[in-house]
């Protein structure tokens, strides 16, 4: 598995004037790297990420997962593809509150078609086991912590065991102790799955849990020492 992207450049059309938003980013990320980006508000942390994650097309430049350049495909190829292969944390759980913990794990796989439903509820299980909620299974989002929310909204990110997993403030609605919970199971759920990990964050106590750091500034993206 590879994310590689070369010279990415992201452009709005205003009013008053184009703006660039990304001026050439390029990252190459093997099977089983993590890295957290930095960097100011706006200066387009969350734009990259949406790129990665093909919910957004770059203006110029190439991106290729597993050698698929998923901006070739057609809208439907598209969808499967991103169910497939990539899966998303965000800053709000956006857990289905009337679905049970185990029942919101599963929602990747309604749209699935490839999936065996024994064997991928068997891995949800698994899965809430591993982020400490095997007990849990039946309980509604509402009688939940933010903190288990959140660990269920990871559970859901890996349930099709994506290539590239990208967060994008996924300890931001957290308290500290809770935050740090969360940014470990990450961390270590990562590599138990070899995924990439492709985290945004403003949390330095989070970025510090990363193997490897980078910092959006001015539209480039630098790997800090
Ligand atoms: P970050 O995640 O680093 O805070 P974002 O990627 O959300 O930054 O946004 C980067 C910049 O792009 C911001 O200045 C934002 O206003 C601008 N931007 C985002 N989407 C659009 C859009 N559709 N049209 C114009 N500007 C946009």
């Amino acid at each position: 598995m590879s994310l590689v992207i070369e010279n990415v450049t992201k452009d709005y059309p205003t009013r008053t004037g184009t703006l660039s938003i990304l001026r050439g980013v390029s990252l190459t990320l093997e099977r089983g790297a993590a890295v957290a980006v930095m960097g100011p508000s706006g200066s387009g942390k969350s734009t990259l990420l949406h790129i990665l994650g093909t919910l957004d097309r770059p203006t110029g430049g190439t991106v290729a997962l597993d050698g698929t350049n998923p901006f070739a495909l057609s809208e439907p190829e598209l969808a499967a593809f991103r169910n497939a292969r990539i899966g998303f944390v965000f800053q709000d759980h956006h857990l289905l509150p009337q679905c049970s913990v185990l029942e919101n794990v599963l929602i990747p796989t309604l749209v699935s078609a490839t999936t065996k439903p024994a064997e991928t509820e068997a891995y949800a299980r698994d899965l809430l086991a591993r982020v400490g909620l095997g007990d849990r299974l039946d309980h509604r989002p509402a009688e939940l912590s933010g903190g288990e929310r959140q660990r269920v909204a990871v559970a859901r990110a890996l349930v099709l065991k994506p290539a590239l997993l990208l967060a994008d403030e996924p300890t931001g609605n957290l308290d500290r102790i809770n935050a740090q919970a969360v940014g470990e199971l990450l961390l270590a759920l990562h590599e138990q799955e070899r995924n990439v990990l492709v985290v945004v964050t403003h949390s330095a106590d989070l970025a510090k849990l990363f193997p490897r750091r980078a910092e959006m500034n001015d539209g480039h993206l630098h790997f800090l020492p």
